[in-house]
């Protein structure tokens, strides 16, 4: 079976410190011709084949910040390979790479992509996106030093939150079904080379609170989420409670024994201080 190349992006170790985008500058801006034919050089300003998006769940003082780090998700089926007439190939190790002669004057290709991953260059005309750093895995990336054989925004990244996979399908299956890796918005592209670990913490929501007793932070409270399937949980100092994960959907919150609320939840909800 042939070794496929993948990227698995952790949500709970990413805090948006940018060196993934700032590696991939490095790599591909004010370097000419050089990683030609994989891709043309990129434009100083504007483009961000590795871009991270932020989400805010939940209220003031109980919210949840998400980094995504979204580069080409490197469809195997993709849409713009369906619009590209020939500019888009998908490699035998699934790499999808966009030919830098048949994508010049191709600013259509920037509509084709459902996930924003393709950028138009205006300087050299010619439409760009994330190359998986093909070159250096390849063994093309003429450094005049030796360079770690990796992406380089997985090299970059100082929490581990990139990391870079050679394997085939079916042992990168056991690896997805032993740390539930998720495709993000899989309604678009179900699979490809770059998965999610943590997904939740950006599809998901949470039920947040803090319990008072007499007036104090009740700590020590065991709280039950029913309708939920997750385990109880104690208060922490503050009293505090978090049940994360959720889909929107009936939840009643229940402390020591007893119905607290009811919560129909849509999205992700600080409730508060209660009493109990
Ligand atoms: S380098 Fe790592 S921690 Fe920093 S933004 Fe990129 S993925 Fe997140
Ligand atoms: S993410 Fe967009 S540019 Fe990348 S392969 Fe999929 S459709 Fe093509």
């Amino acid at each position: 079976m042939t070794a496929k190349k993948y990227l698995v992006i952790d949500l709970a170790y990413c805090h948006d410190c940018n060196n993934c985008f700032i590696a991939c500058k490095d790599e591909h801006c004010l370097n000419g011709d050089r990683w030609l034919p994989y891709t043309d050089e990129q434009p100083r300003h504007g483009h961000r084949w590795m871009n991270i998006e932020k989400k805010e769940r939940g209220q003031y003082p109980r919210i949840s910040v998400t980094s995504l780090p979204k580069p080409c998700q490197h469809c195997a089926d993709p849409k713009c390979k369906e619009a590209a007439s020939g500019a888009v190939t998908v490699r035998g190790d699934g790499i999808v790479l966009l030919d830098s002669e048949k994508a010049k004057g191709r600013r259509d290709l920037v509509d084709s992509c459902p996930f924003g991953a393709i950028w138009y260059n205006e300087e050299k005309g010619v439409a760009q996106k994330c190359t998986f750093c093909a070159h250096i895995l390849d063994g093309k990336a003429d450094w005049g030093v030796s360079v770690a054989l990796l992406p380089r925004c997985a090299h970059s990244c100082p929490t581990s939150s990139i990391a870079y996979y050679e394997m085939d399908a079916e042992a990168f299956g056991q690896l997805k079904a032993a740390e539930g890796l998720e495709r993000y918005r899989p309604e678009e592209s179900p699979d490809g080379q770059v998965w999610y670990k943590n997904l939740a913490k950006w599809t998901r929501h949470f039920i947040a609170g803090g319990l008072l007793k007499g007036g104090e932070c009740a700590e020590g409270v065991t709280v039950a989420l029913t309708g939920a399937g997750l385990p109880a949980q104690e208060t922490n100092f503050f009293g505090d409670f978090c049940f994360d994960g959720l889909a929107p959907g009936t939840y009643t919150v229940v402390a020591d024994g007893k119905d607290v609320t009811t919560v129909e939840l849509e999205k992700s909800v600080n409730l508060g201080s209660i009493a109990i």
